[in-house]
């Protein structure tokens, strides 16, 4: 029985892969941002989870970034990653930005009805660094 799932649209770069040396002419050079998988584990026939990034648009670029989740994800279980013992993973790579009841992104602002917010300004948009370029200090 299959039972209707919110689509939670997720972002790869920045956000399943650490990408932090930025774009590299299309490499997936990075590791799987921690606790992905874990996370992953815990939408099972709670939420429908597609991949959707600026890579989605070529068939290189999807069947690239499922291969490397493939691979990550093995590599995980081998390591002792606390997968279903029974259930294949479900996860979708779309072609195009799916309907989603919600967004997880590294370079998104969670709009809050207020076009006047100081974070909209041009040079707050333009100062805005990701996650992953941030520096420690
Ligand atoms: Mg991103």
């Amino acid at each position: 029985m299959s039972e209707f799932l919110p689509t939670v649209c997720v972002d790869f770069d920045g956000v399943i892969h650490s990408y932090d040396k930025g774009w590299q002419n299309g490499v997936i050079y990075g590791h799987v941002v921690p606790g992905f998988f874990e996370w992953l584990e815990t939408t099972r026939g709670k939420l429908k989870v597609v991949v959707y990034s600026s890579r989605s648009k070529t068939n290189d670029g999807l069947v690239a970034m499922g291969r490397w989740l493939h691979e990550q994800r093995n590599a995980w279980i081998k390591a002792g990653g606390n997968r279903h013992p029974t259930e294949p993973l479900e996860i979708e790579f779309a072609h195009e930005k799916p309907p989603a009841f919600l967004t997880i992104d590294d370079r998104a602002f969670c709009f809050q009805g207020n076009w006047a917010d100081p974070a909209l300004t041009p040079e707050a948009i333009k100062a805005f660094r990701p996650w992953n370029t941030r520096s420690a200090s």
